[in-house]
Parts: structure tokens; sequence; C-alpha cells
């Protein structure tokens, strides 16, 4: 797996620099190139009764979350907190499984009937959080850089960058985006995928699809020699390596079990 866990990191590096240049990008150029990673995200497809939307939920009934580990900008986020923090995960799956399974149903429930009741809980949504943040706490710098530049380049006699208007966001936007990507980050250091898997209802959605995917990652117990290697690795919690369990519901597709186990005990197949 460790093939396809350097082609996840490529792809998932790619959707996170294109959907953020699309926030980012004032000239328009961005959008013109990568708008299409825009129109993928699931909740936006979703709600535009996109054939995108179908195709994800196809792809997670085939080959499980890799929308999470792939696409969704919040998600990739986490993972770069993650990386950084340069730690295994200590042994041993989620303590209190059950109750987080019915605080993300519950969650699910509420933001799914609230939206057919016409109350958006948007501060819930992946693709929104992501979007606050990169517009509320990145594009006003990224537009003040760009001024310091054009008046630094026609200091030196080249107008290749326009100044471009400052629209400082509204104070409650910028505290919101700012306390939520706090609490996202601190929860990637210290659980891994814990708000992908407790609070995200389109996490929950699509664990429950991929509970029934047709390919999934297993164990073969035959070639398992327990090092809890994979564990360890696992950002999800997912592996139990005592009873050589995998929960798919909680699984994110990422590939890291199968990249460091060294027996070859950990596949992704039927
Ligand atoms: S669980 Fe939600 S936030 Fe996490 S990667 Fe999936 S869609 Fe994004
Ligand atoms: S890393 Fe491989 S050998 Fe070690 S516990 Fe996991 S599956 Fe078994
Ligand atoms: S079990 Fe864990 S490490 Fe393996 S693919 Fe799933 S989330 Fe990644």
């Amino acid at each position: 797996m460790r093939k396809l866990r350097i082609i996840r990191i490529v792809l998932a590096t790619f959707f996170l620099l294109a959907v953020t240049a699309c926030f980012l990008d004032f000239t328009g150029t961005a959008a013109k190139w990568f708008g299409w990673t825009v129109k993928i995200q699931l909740m936006p497809a979703a709600l535009a009764l996109s054939l995108a939307a179908v195709a994800i939920l196809v792809a997670t009934l085939l080959f499980g979350r890799i929308y999470c580990s792939v696409v969704c900008p919040l998600g990739i986020l986490q993972d770069i907190a993650i990386f950084l923090r340069r730690k295994k995960f200590p042994f041993g799956r989620d303590a209190f499984p059950r109750v987080r399974m019915v605080v993300r149903l519950a969650i699910a429930i509420v933001f799914f009937a609230g939206g057919f009741l016409g109350l958006h809980f948007t501060w819930l949504e992946p693709y929104a959080i992501y979007g606050r943040m990169a517009t509320g706490l990145a594009a006003p710098l990224v537009r003040l850089g760009n001024n310091h530049l054009a008046a630094w380049a026609e200091r030196h006699g080249s107008y290749a960058f326009h100044v471009v208007e400052v629209v400082a966001p509204p104070l409650c936007l910028v505290i919101l985006s700012a306390a939520l990507l706090v609490l996202i980050l601190a929860l990637a250091v210290w659980k891994g995928r814990f708000w992908c898997n407790t609070v995200c209802p389109v996490g929950t959605v699509l664990g429950c699809l991929s509970k029934v995917s047709l390919l999934k990652p297993k164990i073969d117990l035959a070639k398992c020699v327990k090092c809890g290697m994979c564990e360890r690795a696992c950002k999800a919690q997912s592996i139990d390596i005592g009873s050589g369990t995998i929960d798919r519901t909680t699984c994110v597709a990422c590939f890291s079990c199968g990249a460091v186990c060294k027996k070859g005990a950990l596949t992704w197949s039927r």
C-alpha cells in the first residue's frame, strides 16, 4: 500500500492547493483552471443536485472514504497537523466507540434534519468551514501581501502587479473562524481525525456507506505478528490489533497502515 499512500498524498496536496487557490485568488485565474475541484465538494455538489455528488457516493461504496483523504480540504488540513505532530498515536482503539457513534449520529441527524427544515448549520459543514477560514483569515492577508508587492515593484519600475481593494471581514467571522481552526487543529494533533469521526456530519454519512464498501482494509491474521505499528499509524483509531479488526466507518482510506506493515499483512481488498 506504500504506492497507494504516495498517490493519495500527491492527489490530496493538489486538491488542497487548488481549492485554497480558488478561495484566495482575486484574479479569477485559479477559479478558471481549478474551479472543478470546488464543484466536486460533496455538500455544494449535493445541494446543486450535481452528478458529482452521486459519483462521490458511488466512489465511497467502491473504495471507502477516499473523499475524506483526497478531496476534502478540511480533512487534508488535519492531516498536515497530524504529520507535523511527528509522533505515533497510542496503542488501542477509541475507548468509547459506542458513545462516539451516538454523538456522530445525533450531530448528523440534527444537521440534515435542520437542513430540511431550513435551518442550515453551516458551521458543521466541512467545505463551508474551510471556505470561511480561507476567506476570513487568509484572503485579506493575501491581498495585503499583493499590495505591498505591487508598491515594491512600482518603486523598482515594474507595473506587473496591481493594487487591489482589501475588504476587512466582519470581526465575528474572523474570531469564529480562528477559534474553529485552532480547535480542529488541536484535536488533530491530540487524536488524529477526531473531528472527522465525531463531529462532521458528512463524515458520518460517508462512514455509513464505507461500512459496506467493495474494497476495504483487511488484516491477514496468518501474516500479522501483532507488532501494533499499523494501530499506532492510524490517524482515525480504526484498528484494533487485539481482535484483528478495522472499523470501516471511521477509516478514512489513507493507506498509512499498509505502508508501515513490514509483514505485508495489511491489504486493501474485497
Ligand atoms: S469527515 Fe468531514 S471534515 Fe473530515 S475529511 Fe470527511 S468530509 Fe472532510
Ligand atoms: S503492522 Fe502488520 S504485522 Fe504489525 S500488527 Fe499491523 S498488520 Fe500486524
Ligand atoms: S485503517 Fe487507519 S491507517 Fe488504515 S487506511 Fe484506515 S484510517 Fe488509514
